[in-house]
């Protein structure tokens, strides 16, 4: 049963509330959140060669840890508007659970 998306999606406070089909519940920090941002630009690419590209650390204004919206992506990923105009990373609900995992 992998990438098994959450039945529900929420924002409680400053945090992201997921219910997994097993009825788990599991609460991440918005902040964790955006910094665990999965995005080319967050995350950096590698090219062919293994070689890491990666954008200059911009600095986090609190707008930065605020979500706007957040919508279902196929079925296989859910992905968050943050209030800083920041909306490329696409989170997997694997993804969403090893975040919530490790804070
Ligand atoms: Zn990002």
């Amino acid at each position: 049963m992998a990438n098994e998306a959450a039945q529900n999606v929420m924002i409680v406070g400053n945090e992201l509330a997921l219910v997994w089909p097993d009825g788990k519940e599991a609460y991440i920090p918005l902040e964790a959140l955006r910094r665990a941002c999965p995005c080319a630009l967050c995350k950096g690419e590698r090219d062919i060669m293994g070689n890491l590209y990666k954008g200059p650390d911009r600095p986090y204004t609190p707008l930065s840890f605020q979500v706007v919206a957040h919508r279902r992506v196929g079925g296989y990923a859910l992905q968050i508007d943050w209030a800083d105009r920041h909306n490329d990373g696409i989170y997997s609900w694997d993804n969403l659970k090893e975040i919530a995992a490790g804070s």
